[in-house]
């Protein structure tokens, strides 16, 4: 099996910073019995992409194959008390349907505009929750094709899975954490709904978090008590409703990167504490 591969392809309009250079090669694959047999075949760097929610592609582009996950990986299934899920799923929708099906421990997924496999390589999670928790199995392959199950979640912790990088989530089985209303669910996702509403900006170019929260404490905190908040060079903001939302007024990827970067250095300097993105920058510096 041969991918349609589309040379010189634009990645920006596939990010939520919507900034990004060219893949030398992009392809969207629509099953996993394609997606096998090419990996199977190709010696290229491969680099997959969710929904761009989470990344910072550099303006010199991406080298090799860019992946994006098609039809078959975007299904849901809902069998008794766990869901069935593509990694081309939305977080969103499986948050919608595991509430209208009475399934409880979804709920923080509402508000995270990523799919389930960019979700299982940061372990994304809100409110207290992850995905770890509710991972039952997950489906994976490494570069080659070579494909395993993933069954014990022990070494998964907060933004950190320890496959992330390292190979392609395929989808996953996840149970819920108990059974209850769907007036229940949805009461409690209106209320998370609220919550990003009043203290992170709606309706900007951003990847959500910049930084992850240090032991030391909250990010955002730490970026506040140092005046970042509201700072802003050029068209690159630190927003002024949540200081950990970079805010892309119209800056470059390069623009960007090196202020976070400089940003980073001013906290360092001011709390003595160093920052770890938790953006993924990805491919070439121009
Ligand atoms: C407004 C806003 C709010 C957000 N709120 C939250 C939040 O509350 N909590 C949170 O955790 N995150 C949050 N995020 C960040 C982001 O939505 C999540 O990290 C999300 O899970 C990323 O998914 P994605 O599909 O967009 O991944 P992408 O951004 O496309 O990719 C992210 C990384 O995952 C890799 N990847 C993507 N798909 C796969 C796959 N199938 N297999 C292997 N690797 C893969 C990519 O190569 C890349 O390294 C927010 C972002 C925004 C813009």
């Amino acid at each position: 099996m041969t991918l349609t591969l589309i040379p010189d392809y634009d990645l920006s309009k596939h990010t939520w910073l919507g900034v990004g250079g060219k893949a030398d090669l992009f392809a969207e694959v629509d099953n996993e019995e394609n997606l096998i047999s090419f990996l199977k075949n190709s010696q290229c760097p491969i680099t997959v992409l969710g929904a761009g929610s989470n990344v910072l592609i550099r303006d010199g582009g991406i080298s090799g194959v860019v992946l994006k996950l098609g039809a078959d990986f975007q299904k849901i299934e809902i069998t008794g008390d766990k869901v069935i899920a593509g990694a081309g799923a939305k977080l969103m929708e499986i948050a919608q349907k595991t509430a209208k099906s009475g399934l409880a421990g979804f709920e923080f997924m509402e508000g995270i505009p990523g799919t389930l496999g960019g979700g299982l390589a940061s372990n994304a999670g809100a409110f207290g929750s992850c995905l770890s928790d509710l991972l039952q199995e997950v489906f994976f392959t490494d570069f080659r094709g070579n494909t395993k199950t993933i069954s014990d979640f022990s070494d998964w912790g907060y933004r950190y899975s320890p496959y992330a990088h390292k190979g392609i989530f395929l989808g996953g089985v996840l149970q819920a954490k108990r059974f209850a209303s769907s007036d229940e669910i949805s009461a409690l996702m209106q209320k998370y709904h609220e919550k990003r509403a009043a203290s992170q900006p709606q309706g900007v170019r951003t990847a959500g978090s910049t930084f992850k929260n240090p032991k030391e404490g909250s990010a955002g905190f730490l970026l506040e008590k140092s005046g970042l908040k509201g700072y802003k060079k050029g068209n690159a903001e630190m927003s002024t409703k949540h200081a950990n939302f970079l805010v892309n007024h119209g800056a470059t990827a390069t623009e960007l990167e090196d202020f976070v970067n400089e940003v980073r250095s001013i906290v360092a300097e001011k709390q003595g504490v160093k920052l770890e993105w938790e953006v993924q920058c990805l491919g070439r510096k121009r």
